[in-house]
C-alpha cells in the first residue's frame, strides 16, 4: 500500500467554485474525515479548518482591527441583529457596509439575527411570516422575516450570510414542533435565496436543523444540499444537548454533505469541541467563549484553562504560555510586546481593562493557531498523532479524558486510549 500521502497526492487538490467563493481542498486525514483546504472568499483567502472569533456589534472588544488583524484573523463574525439595531440599516448604507464602518478590509460572516431573538428575547414568536419580537428599544413590537434578514446582511455587505432559520434548542421536548422548525427553515432558505440582492459577491449558507433527530438532520441535509448554496452549517447545537448527541448529529450531517464545500458548525469554541469536530468533518467554527472568558481573566492554553486570578500566578514572571506565538507572550526579539508576564495579568485580571485586551490577544491566537497546526497536521497526513498530542497537552491521566471524545474519535478510527505512542 502506498503511503497516505502519496495516496493523497494522486487525487488532491481539488476545486469547486461558486459565484463569490472557492473551496479548494489540499489534503484529507487518511483515518479520520478531517480535511484541509483553503476558501477564497470576496475579501481574500482563509485557511480551513478556522476558529472566527465574533465581533458581536462590529468590533471584538477589547480589540483594535489591526490588533484582531495581528493575531492572524481574516474572517469574524459580525451580528445581524446587533448591528440592525445599531448603528442601523441607514448608516450601514451611508458608509458603505460593515467592512467600512469598522475598518475591517478581511472577511466577515453575518448570522441571520433569528438566533439573538429566540436566544435574548423571551417574547419572541415565531410564525411562518417571521420572527416577532418587542424592540429591546422602546418595546414596539417588530418582525424579522427573510427577507428583512437578507436585506440587513446585504447592508452589511458581509462575505458569507446565514439565512434565517427557525431555530430551537436542540433539546426541545416537541418532535412535532422541531419537525415544524426544521421544514420551515428549508421553506425559509428559499425565500431568502428569493430575496438576496448580490450573489455575486456575497455567499449565502443555508443551515441544517433537525435536533437531535438524526433521521430529521439527513431529510433536512437532502433538502437543503439541493439548493447549491456556496457553504453549508449544522444549526441548532450548542444549546445545552449532551457531547455524544452534539457528536452524533455533527457525524451524520458531514456524512451526507458535498465534499468541495465548506462545513460550518455554528456556536461552538472550546478546543476539544473544535479538535473533534474537524476529525468528524467540519471546517468552520464560531464562539464567544474564547474572547468573553478572556476578560474574565482566562488564559486558553495547551494545558488546559488557567484562571489568571488565582493567587499562584502574583509572582509568576513566565509568558501567559510558554512558547506561544501570541502578540503577548512572543519574545520582545520577536516583536512580542514588552515582555508581558503572568504576574502583570494577574495584577490587572478582570480589574484593569488592559489584562482583558491581553488575555483576548492571546486566546484568540491560540485558538487560531490551534486550527493552523491541525491543518499542517492533517496535510501531513498525521493529525490522529496530532489529537493525541492535543489531549496528551490538557490532560496528565488518560483516565480523565472526556468518554465523549473518546468514543466520538473511536467512531472515526482514532483511539485515544491505545497504549503506543506514534
Ligand atoms: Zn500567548
Amino acid at each position: 500500500m502506498l503511503p497516505a500521502t502519496r495516496r493523497m497526492a494522486s487525487t488532491l487538490p481539488r476545486s469547486q467554485s461558486s459565484a463569490a467563493l472557492t473551496f479548494e481542498l489540499l489534503g484529507k486525514c487518511s483515518t479520520t474525515r478531517a480535511r484541509a483546504s483553503i476558501l477564497t472568499l470576496p475579501h481574500g483567502k482563509v485557511n480551513l479548518p478556522i476558529f472566527m472569533p465574533v465581533a458581536t456589534q462590529a468590533s471584538l472588544k477589547g480589540l483594535t482591527p489591526e490588533q484582531l488583524e495581528g493575531t492572524g484573523c481574516r474572517l469574524c463574525l459580525n451580528n445581524t441583529y446587533h448591528l440592525g439595531l445599531k448603528p442601523g440599516q441607514e448608516v450601514l448604507d451611508a458608509v458603505g457596509g460593515a467592512h467600512n464602518f469598522q475598518g475591517w478590509n478581511h472577511n466577515l460572516l453575518t448570522d441571520s439575527g433569528g438566533f439573538q431573538m429566540v436566544s435574548l428575547l423571551k417574547l419572541a414568536n415565531v410564525t411562518e411570516e417571521g420572527v416577532r419580537f418587542l424592540s429591546p428599544h422602546d418595546g414596539s413590537p417588530m418582525l424579522l422575516t427573510p427577507e428583512h434578514s437578507m436585506s440587513l446582511q446585504n447592508s452589511i455587505g458581509s462575505d458569507i450570510m446565514m439565512q434565517l432559520d427557525d431555530v430551537l434548542v436542540t433539546t426541545h421536548p416537541d418532535k412535532a414542533r422541531m419537525r415544524e422548525a426544521m421544514e420551515r427553515s428549508v421553506r425559509w432558505l428559499d425565500r431568502c435565496i428569493a430575496a438576496h440582492k448580490y450573489p455575486e459577491r456575497q455567499n449565502l449558507f443555508c443551515i441544517i436543523q433537525g435536533g437531535l433527530d438524526l433521521e430529521m438532520r439527513r431529510e433536512c441535509c437532502r433538502e437543503m444540499v439541493a439548493r447549491d448554496t456556496p457553504g453549508i452549517a449544522i444549526g441548532g447545537l450548542s444549546g445545552g444537548e449532551a457531547k455524544d448527541d452534539f457528536c452524533k448529529v455533527v457525524v451524520t450531517c458531514t456524512e451526507l454533505l458535498p465534499e468541495l464545500k465548506p462545513r460550518y458548525v455554528m456556536g461552538i469554541g472550546y478546543p476539544e469541541d473544535l479538535v473533534v469536530s474537524v476529525a468528524l468533518g467540519a471546517d468552520m467554527f464560531d464562539c464567544v467563549w474564547p474572547t468573553r472568558t478572556a476578560r474574565f481573566g482566562n488564559a486558553i492554553t495547551k494545558h488546559g484553562v488557567l484562571n489568571m486570578k488565582r493567587e499562584m500566578y502574583a509572582a509568576d514572571y513566565g509568558p501567559i504560555e510558554d512558547n506561544c506565538g501570541c502578540p503577548c507572550c512572543r519574545p520582545i526579539e520577536e516583536e512580542g510586546a514588552l515582555g508581558i508576564t503572568r504576574a502583570f495579568i494577574h495584577h490587572n485580571a478582570a480589574k484593569e481593562t488592559v489584562a482583558a485586551h491581553l488575555l483576548t490577544l492571546h486566546n484568540v491566537w491560540y485558538q487560531l493557531n490551534l486550527m493552523g497546526k491541525a491543518k499542517e497536521a492533517i496535510i501531513a497526513d498525521r493529525f490522529p498523532a496530532f489529537i493525541k498530542e492535543f489531549f496528551a497537552g490538557l490532560y496528565t491521566d488518560k483516565k480523565d479524558y472526556p468518554s465523549w471524545a473518546v468514543d466520538a474519535l473511536r467512531g472515526v478510527g482514532v483511539d485515544l486510549l491505545e497504549a503506543s505512542a506514534d
